[in-house]
């Protein structure tokens, strides 16, 4: 008891709760200790930290060493494994760092004009750039790089398509950058518009569940959630937890027969379906992770300039991920 780790349970948990900075088991926080490193462990999720043991301890020296010598695997206690963002964690000075998926960030580094937008944002921060690099060894090499060049101890990564990292001595210093850069990277959501349950209902021929929530049918309205259908996905979360495809329902078409259509051309069965300026349908089975996903990206949808497409992820980045398969 009484661990660096155990200290950052509310912190966590106020972290992991709020779908703007993280969706389902994304983000990750670690805590240095000396050699030790206390990190989330691979697949928790944040917001469970009130209630749960998150945290598991590494060695930060041997973390260093294995992912020096190219290796990918970490040492893991009790079945449990390190983040998968722990060479990351393990390189960067400050005692304390959070790896979190703020949605406003990921949209204001992906659109065209990012970096110019960035620094003009960000100005006065000390903050880093990084371009994308799938998540784990390539996005900690991309970062070890950035850091050799300089001098300095950056304070702020963007991660184009992925989100930020903050790193900072105490919580009150991560506290205080976690707002910054939530004020800053701020950008208006549209109003909420509500779905059409009739219309969603004529097209469910296979009973799936019309979410209650009324932010997953964020994903079915206007041009900038179509932008984001056609161009799926932003991501490497999305298709860690919905796939590299999402189902949308064409006009005149039943949720039974897309289904069918999307099953034979992707592989799997989606785990929602989408009817423009209607709705969301939820399969039976989606899990909380894809749930938490499609929420997220409904904000992404409902905060994004119209008329301007993100940089979203291309087939090269697509070949490296281990997608949903079922
Ligand atoms: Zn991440």
């Amino acid at each position: 008891m009484g661990t660096a780790a155990d200290e950052l349970a509310g912190l966590c948990a106020t972290l992991g709760s709020n779908p703007l900075f993280t969706q389902g088991p994304g983000g990750n926080v670690s805590v240095k200790d000396g050699d030790r490193l206390w990190i989330k462990a691979s697949g928790s999720w944040l917001a469970d930290a009130a209630n749960r043991d998150i945290f598991l301890p590494v060695s930060r020296s041997a973390v260093l060493e294995i992912a020096d010598r190219g290796l990918k695997s970490f040492p893991a206690r009790g079945g449990r494994s390190p983040s998968v963002e722990v060479v990351l964690h393990a390189l960067l000075p400050q005692r304390l760092v959070l790896h979190l998926h703020m949605l406003d960030a990921i949209i204001q580094a992906s659109l065209p004009d990012a970096r110019q937008r960035l620094d003009s944002l960000l100005s006065g921060l000390a903050w880093r750039f990084l371009p994308y690099a799938r998540p784990g060894l390539p996005l900690s090499r991309l970062a070890q790089d950035e850091l050799r060049n300089d001098d300095t101890s950056p304070s702020v990564f963007i991660l184009k398509n992925h989100g930020v990292v903050i790193a900072a001595r105490d919580q009150a210093e991560a506290i205080s950058l976690t707002n910054t850069l939530a004020r800053r990277l701020w950008l208006a959501p549209r109003p909420l518009l509500v779905p059409d349950i009739p219309a969603l209902l004529r097209n469910n021929d296979l009973q799936w569940r019309i979410p209650t929530s009324p932010w997953p049918h964020a994903l079915a309205f206007g041009k900038a959630a179509a932008a984001l259908r056609r161009n799926w996905p932003l991501c490497p979360e999305q298709v860690f937890c919905l796939g590299a495809k999402i189902c949308v329902i064409a006009p005149e078409t039943r949720l039974g027969a897309a289904v069918r259509a999307f099953s034979d051309a992707n592989g799997y069965k989606p785990p929602l379906a989408v009817i423009p300026e209607c709705g969301v349908l939820f399969a039976p089975d989606i899990d909380a992770c894809a749930e938490a996903l499609v929420e997220g990206m409904a904000h992404v949808a409902l905060r994004t300039p119209e008329n301007v497409p993100l940089e979203t992820l291309g087939e090269a980045d697509l070949a490296q991920l281990a997608p949903r398969t079922i």
